[in-house]
């Protein structure tokens, strides 16, 4: 068995996935390795948004229109294409939450301006009785109606595994219940890594280029290698599985703390929350608990009351790896001694095809050979047709927040729907 490789990568999630796949595309000996299933830790517990960057419209407004790139991007090839679903979204909008309804539309509104790229339509104002109409079981008292807006959704755990499928059809290895133990130094300027596979035996492995593509655990596999730990914060995201479809859409709703919680189908079941939390220590977390649970439970009788929850729904718990302001980030570890090693974190599932590319990128440089990915003036072009497309966001929102001013008369309980 040949145990020498030009490019081992660690992790089998969605990022390590991508940069495999495309390292065996262009012809490299490729490894990856995975502790446990292949598909990834955060990637299979995710909720599977291929959002178009709301979650970064207000404060990073040149990253969401990054995600809108990536969206289209990803719409544009018909493989990926295939494994999407377009998924309709409720934001169900209650009295109590006061000025979060008007913060909710000026983002939909601003976001509207990239729906083209992502070819989605634009968000419609449901009244209260049309929310009511489109989902029976909502909760009446204090409905003011909803906000409806399409994302792109996908099983990421899933969509991972394609892509390692074809880097293995382009002749690629890769070995799930296998982990990284130990990092060291290889005689001819590689690097060996000292795993132990499934049934606890230990088995090394060496290559001229390892990418660490570990998530959560990456600063774990940077540290085995005497590299400067990376700098990310770890969320601890809790959830409810239920089984089945409850409602007719996915629902948005606030929840404890004033934090937003999504009733989200995934296959058969149904995905309630999340309940973030900062994480400290090991990320090996897969149940949630019992009292994050309740709280769950909770927030959905408050909006579902007549929804009857039968058993005990299992409670997922993940922790994913936040880079900060940037989506992703590439280091490479050689200054700190650690001459092989490049670790890439990326904090949401649009951007793993640029994190991927710029990490091979620099593993492609370690190995004397080019860069292949044209990653900069790519991204610029994008970034200069989103801009055409979409104007700049923060007016958009802006100019939505000042049409808006009935929403917070509180004697306006029915809204006008506006036909965009
Ligand atoms: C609950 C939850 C919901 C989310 N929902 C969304 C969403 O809807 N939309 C969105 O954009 N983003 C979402 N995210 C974020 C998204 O899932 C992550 O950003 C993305 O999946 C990260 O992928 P990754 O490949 O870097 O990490 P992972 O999928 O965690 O992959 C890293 C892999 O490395 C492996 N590994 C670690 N150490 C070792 C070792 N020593 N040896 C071998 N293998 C090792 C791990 O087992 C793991 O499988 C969500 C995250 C969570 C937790």
């Amino acid at each position: 068995m040949r145990d020498n490789f030009d490019l081992l990568v660690i992790g089998g999630g969605i990022v390590g996935a991508a940069v495999f796949r495309r390292a065996c595309e262009l012809g490299l000996r490729a490894l990856l390795l995975e502790q446990g299933a292949l598909g990834g830790r955060a990637t299979e517990a995710s909720f599977g948004i291929f959002h178009g960057g709301l979650p970064y419209l207000f404060s990073f407004p040149e990253t969401a229109l990054l995600c809108a790139g990536e969206a289209a991007h990803l719409l544009r090839s018909r493989g990926a294409r295939m494994r999407m679903r377009r998924q309709t979204f409720l934001r169900l909008l209650y009295q109590s939450e006061g000025r979060g309804i008007l913060r909710s539309e000026a983002l939909l509104a601003a976001y509207d301006r990239l729906a083209p790229l992502r070819s989605a339509g634009p968000h419609l104002r449901l009244s209260r009785e049309e929310a009511l109409a489109e989902e029976r079981g909502l909760m009446c008292e204090g409905l003011l109606g909803a906000l409806r807006f399409e994302e792109w959704a996908l099983d990421a755990g899933d969509f991972a595994r394609a892509l390692i499928e074809e880097g293995l059809a382009f002749g690629g290895r890769a070995l799930a219940g296998t982990r990284v133990c130990a990092l060291v130094p290889a005689p001819g300027g590689a690097s060996e890594a000292r795993c132990t596979d499934q049934d606890g035996a230990p088995r090394a492995f060496q290559a001229r280029a390892v990418v660490n593509a570990a998530g959560a655990w990456s600063a774990q596999i940077a540290g085995m290698a005497g590299g400067r730990k990376p700098s990310f914060s770890l969320l601890r995201e809790t959830y409810l599985v239920l089984p089945g479809h409850p409602a007719r859409s996915a629902l948005l709703f606030q929840g404890p703390a004033g934090k937003h919680i999504g009733l989200i189908p995934h296959g058969a079941d149904c995905r309630l929350g999340p309940l973030s939390a900062e994480h400290a220590g090991a990320p090996d977390v897969n149940r949630g608990t019992f009292q994050e649970g309740e709280l769950l439970r909770a927030s959905l009788r408050a909006v579902l009351p007549g929804l009857a929850m039968r058993g005990s729904p299992r409670t997922v718990a993940a922790v994913r790896a936040l880079p900060g302001p940037r989506p992703w980030r590439v280091i490479d570890h050689s200054r700190e001694g650690a001459r092989n090693l490049i670790t890439v974190v990326c904090g949401d599932i649009p951007f793993y095809r640029p994190a991927a590319e710029e990490a091979l990128n620099a593993a492609l440089r370690k190995l004397g050979r080019p860069a292949v990915f044209e990653a900069a003036p790519q991204r610029k072009a994008l970034l200069e047709r989103a801009v055409r497309a979409g104007g700049r966001p923060l007016c958009a929102a802006l100019a939505a927040l000042s049409r808006m001013g009935s929403f917070i008369r509180p004697k306006n309980k029915v809204f006008p729907v506006k036909p965009r």
